[in-house]
């Protein structure tokens, strides 16, 4: 009976290679291939840590027969370690068609955990990260990166962009038409890397920075921009009891407001609350 080969997806630096895993370097040594998307650029990688390999390129755009190959090869027993040039392979990196026809063959594939940039830049953004949305890459053409986020318009949750140096001006100002220059974001540069930097501000402030700065357009970007607050229905609320909630506010703390309110106007107290909130932070 053969035992089929394993198909490991290891994770490696974003940048500073000391955020290798102890687990990725035993795979990397131990697999029969290692397959990557850029073999030359990996073999360096490699080379660093004293590790030979036999390397196979893969894209997901290679023709099928590369995925074919590889799917052999885990057929025959042989373990494929698959790597992207930096980070987590699958994320905004190639390795989805590969791993999709190697489970679809019930074959075995284990995630070695590591770097990625979207995760690194959301752990020291300072951000809400209870909720948020990957977006990966922008797309490159005007229109369609503005309706891709005119699209997000009302997204609640904290949206997390790849982006290339060459376009980040660009991304912001069209950001800026979609989400207005007043919303909180952090430009995340160089992560992990002697010139890590981190940008907080409105979007139209770190728009003013990056143009104003070439270094602020180097190296490698995440750009974090904070959800819409989600907002009372403005249409239950009627004019009257809004204007008496904005009378209440000035005198009294919250929850008074909220409940004074209640028994006045009928309206559930919680949506009051919630509704005072608002103002409040409006005003702040
Ligand atoms: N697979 C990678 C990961 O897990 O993060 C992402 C690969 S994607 C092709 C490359 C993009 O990731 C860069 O253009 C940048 O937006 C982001 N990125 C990668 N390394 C970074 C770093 N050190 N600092 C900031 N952003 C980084």
């Amino acid at each position: 009976m053969s035992t089929k080969g394993v198909l490991y997806i290891v994770a490696t630096p974003i940048g500073n290679l000391g955020d290798i895993t102890i687990r990725a370097l035993e795979i990397l040594k131990s697999v029969d291939v290692v397959a990557a998307e850029d073999t030359r650029h990996s073999q360096k990688l490699l080379q660093h840590f004293g590790i030979e390999a036999r390397m196979h390129a893969y894209h997901d755009h290679n023709d099928a027969t590369a995925v074919g190959r590889l799917i052999d090869m885990l057929e025959q027993g042989l373990s494929i370690a698959l790597i992207s040039d930096a980070g987590t392979p699958l994320i905004s990196d190639p390795g989805y068609k590969l791993v999709h026809d190697a489970r679809h063959r019930g074959l075995n594939v284990v995630p070695i955990p590591g770097p990625s940039a979207v995760i690194t830049a959301l752990s020291a953004a300072g951000v809400s990260t209870d909720r948020f949305s990957f977006e990966g890459f922008l797309p490159a053409k005007t229109t369609a990166r503005s309706k891709s986020l005119s699209a997000l318009k009302s997204e609640s949750r904290t949206m997390v962009f790849y982006e290339s140096p060459h376009r980040i001006s660009e991304s912001l100002r069209d950001a800026i038409n979609a989400f207005g220059g007043s919303r909180s974001a952090v430009l995340a540069r160089e992560l992990t890397k002697t010139f890590e930097t981190f940008l907080a501000g409105s979007l139209e402030e770190i728009k003013q920075q990056v143009d104003a700065d070439e270094n602020q357009r180097r190296g490698e970007l995440v750009l974090i921009i904070k959800g819409e607050p989600k907002r009372v229905q403005r249409d239950v609320i009627d004019e009257n009891s809004e204007n008496l909630l904005k009378t209440l506010l000035e005198e009294l703390p919250t929850k008074q407001v909220a409940s004074l309110a209640a028994k006045i106007t009928g309206l559930p107290k919680n949506l009051l609350y919630q509704r005072v909130l608002e103002l409040r932070s409006d005003d702040s």
